[in-house]
């Protein structure tokens, strides 16, 4: 007899659990847009003062000729931090526009190659470190962003150097497909447990605290990675055991120019 009754009552209890829910959802959708518009904002304050910081240091460094060893080398620190920090704070607040949608993409097609040229000579250049580029198809023309397309290769190449011995190579490899093109980049370096491979593309996901504060990092550069890769319509995986090396792989769509 009293089963309607009991009914009505789950069901108004279960309707109340479910309005419960959805204003904790919505409580918490309105607390991470918060989060990220002051990290967008932190960042953007602090990005200015610092620039101008950084203006000066160098204007000092440049007139400098009668500046002791020490100052020299102070100077030499601070601008090296500035520069630093000021990266970190250009990557948070680029990933800060990239959640809210404000992050354009100017995709064209671009030739993949040289791209990659670019970056590899660039690398060689500052981190005398001897970086192989190989690559079958000539012309691989891709559609994609090529400012983003440029830092995508510049984290995952820095990261190659970063992780693995100054004996070892690092090599880049492109390859075309029907519909997508494959950049490689592969060290044989520390390698990356399967257990953590699925986070190392987390915000501030690190391996090893210690060992990577004595590589300067903080642990975004795979994200940006993932997400202008994604931004670009393609994917970023990991292929890696540890002691032996990693090999990063992004696919991106080749141009529909080229397809026709
Ligand atoms: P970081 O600024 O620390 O380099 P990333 O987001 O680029 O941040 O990488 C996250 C973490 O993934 C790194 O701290 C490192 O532990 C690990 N990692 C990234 N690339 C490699 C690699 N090529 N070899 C080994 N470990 C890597």
């Amino acid at each position: 007899d009293n089963a309607p009754s009991e009914i009505q009552e789950l069901t108004e209890t279960f309707n109340r659990m479910l309005e419960r829910l959805s204003e904790a959802w919505h409580e918490q959708q309105h607390a991470t847009e918060r989060q990220r518009e002051f990290v967008g904002n932190v960042s953007h304050e602090l990005r200015t003062p610092l620039t101008i910081v950084r203006g000066y240091l160098q204007s000092i460094q440049r007139r400098g000729d009668n500046l002791t060893e020490m100052q020299r080398e102070a100077l030499e620190i601070s601008t090296a931090e500035a520069n630093l920090t000021i990266q970190l704070l250009q990557d948070l607040l680029c990933l800060a526009r990239a959640d809210d949608g404000y992050m354009p993409y100017h995709l064209e097609t671009l030739i993949l190659n040289d791209v990659a040229v670019e970056v590899v000579n660039m690398a060689d250049k500052f981190n005398q470190r001897q970086i192989d580029l190989e690559f079958e198809s000539p012309l691989i023309p891709v559609f994609a962003d090529a400012k983003r397309l440029q830092q995508v290769l510049v984290n995952l190449v820095e990261n190659a150097i970063k992780y693995s011995a100054t004996t070892e190579p690092v090599t880049v490899k492109l390859e075309q497909r029907e519909d997508s093109a494959l950049i490689h980049v592969c060290d044989r370096g520390d390698g990356i447990p399967l257990k953590q491979q699925s986070r190392i593309f987390e915000r501030f996901y690190r391996l090893d605290e210690a060992r990577a504060r004595c590589t300067g990092g903080v642990g975004l550069g795979l994200s940006l990675v993932k997400t202008f890769t994604e931004g670009m319509g393609g994917q970023v995986s990991v292929l890696s055991a540890e002691g032996e090396g990693s090999t990063f792989t992004v696919t991106l769509p080749i141009s529909p120019e080229a397809k026709i």
